[in-house]
């Protein structure tokens, strides 16, 4: 069976490659190859979360994400900011200066995605109050990059991902239907944006794994609007805006859902190495007595994603200070704060929208199931030859990454640097040897008083 094709946000640009190998080591799927000094990217493994991006020194990688030109594809236009935009800016900065910006950008109406967090987290705390009997922990659904993770590397844990939509997917839902009825027009004719700090938000409006059709239409890169806002902040239209509480606003830290959900006996996890490494603990049944795991595949949860402008650090502190600010302004209780906030208490569950996740097949060894073994014995013998310090020099993330490359045809044993090394010294050795074999020559020796010296002819 072919490959499945998979959209990916995450692409190389080969010229600007210089073959370094840094990015071989980051990708967490081991979705990359540098062969003949050139990096590539294996479509199937992909989850778009951007390491390769984030660290390649040559800057090789971009993110393709959409122009305010598609604006004009629309009658009518909505963006939703959320709180990992509002973390660019200082807390003193007023949110209506931002709002404010956007609506000079040529939007015509503002939905602040804090308001579906909330949503969405009401939904978080019923279906953990009503599990039994599964696994635990249950593990959060709303990072994109993290479900294509579980998708590709633990699909074991699919059953223990907890079906909601990201807020981002509510809100678009919700205020698309709402804005058609109000404004007496069909639903596509109205364009819903976002404004994405991550590559996985973009994949997975192009190409969702758990939303059966998208109502969102595009998003733009939030480093490119905050440039964009910087020059055009402030302005006398008034706008009318609703945020959600301080709860719906920490979800653009780590740490925010399970405050909203009022989870306490659960982990919020940051970083894809830190992700990688806590499902795996899970997938070994290590942690059964948590109730659940936030996973962000961004340092500092989505603040912290690629396509964001500022600083993470910065931005969580600017974003805490917000929270802090307004929480100061709350109720006490958590429920009866985000009681008054809870907009969408009409919103259809999220299960209507949502599709299964499933797991993603990888490309196999070979379609023949006889072919595959014998291919994956050749593999083990040469994975044995190797010297097992997965190093990347080859260009493969691993020794057994290489083996199976040289196995498909795609690699050399020699492609290994101690391989070539061995290989290098044995043929030296061999030609020393025949050297040994070749007859001695030895020049005739040139004698000063010859016969002829003594001619005198
Ligand atoms: S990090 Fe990867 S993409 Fe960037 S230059 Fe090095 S090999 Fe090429
Ligand atoms: S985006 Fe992530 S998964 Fe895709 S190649 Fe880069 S590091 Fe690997």
């Amino acid at each position: 069976m072919a490959p499945a094709k998979y959209y990916h946000s995450v692409q190389l640009q080969s010229d600007k490659c210089q073959g370094c190998v840094s990015c071989v080591k980051l990708c967490p799927t081991e979705a990359i190859r540098v062969r003949n000094g050139k990096a590539e990217i294996l479509g199937d493994r992909c989850i778009d979360c951007g390491a390769c991006a984030a660290g390649c020194p040559y800057h090789a990688f971009t993110v393709q994400t959409d122009t305010l030109e598609g604006l004009a594809k629309y009658a009518y236009n909505i963006v939703l900011p959320a709180p990992s935009l509002y973390s660019q800016f200082p807390a003193n900065v007023p949110l209506k200066d931002i709002w404010q910006g956007l609506h000079s950008l040529g939007f015509d109406e503002i939905f602040d995605v804090s308001l579906a967090s909330e949503y969405i987290a009401k939904e978080i705390e019923t279906y953990l109050k009503n599990y039994t009997g599964g696994r635990k922990p249950l593990i959060s659904s709303t990072c994109p990059a993290v479900m294509r993770l579980i998708q590709v590397k633990f699909p074991e844990l699919i059953k223990q991902v907890v079906p909601v939509l990201a807020p981002a997917e509510a809100a678009a839902v919700y205020v698309k239907r709402e804005a058609a009825a109000r404004k007496h027009l069909p639903e596509g004719l109205i364009g819903v944006w976002f404004i994405s700090p991550c590559p996985s938000k973009e994949t997975n409006i192009r190409q969702s794994v758990d939303v059966q059709q998208t109502a969102l239409n595009g998003s733009f890169s939030l480093s490119e609007i905050y440039g964009l806002l910087l020059k055009n902040m402030g302005g006398d239209k008034e706008l009318n805006v609703r945020t959600g509480s301080s709860y719906g606003l920490g979800w653009g830290a780590y740490g925010g859902e399970l405050a909203s959900a009022g989870i306490t006996n659960g982990l919020a996890v940051h970083g894809i190495d830190n992700v990688y490494d806590i499902l795996e603990q899970i997938s070994m049944n290590k942690m059964p007595q948590l109730d659940y795991v936030e996973c962000h595949a961004c340092q500092g949860g989505c603040l912290g994603g690629i396509l964001a402008a500022e600083n993470k650090f910065v931005a969580e502190c600017n974003l805490r200070q917000r929270i802090t600010d307004l929480r100061s302004q709350e109720p006490a209780s958590r429920q009866e704060t985000m009681a008054k906030t809870m907009v969408l208490a009409d919103f259809p569950a999220s299960a209507a929208y949502r599709k299964k996740l499933v797991p993603r097949p990888m490309m196999q060894l070979d379609d023949d199931i006889m072919e595959a073994m014998k291919k994956f014995e050749r593999m083990e013998e040469v994975l044995c030859a190797l010297p097992g310090l997965d190093c990347g020099a080859c260009g493969a993330p691993s020794c057994q990454g290489l083996a199976e490359d040289i196995v498909q045809g795609k690699a050399h044993e020699i492609d290994c640097i101690f391989k070539l090394r061995a290989s290098v010294h044995k043929l030296s050795q061999g030609m020393l040897e025949l050297a040994k074999q070749i007859p001695i020559y030895h020049e005739p020796k040139i004698l000063n008083n010859t016969e002829d010296d003594d001619y005198e002819g």
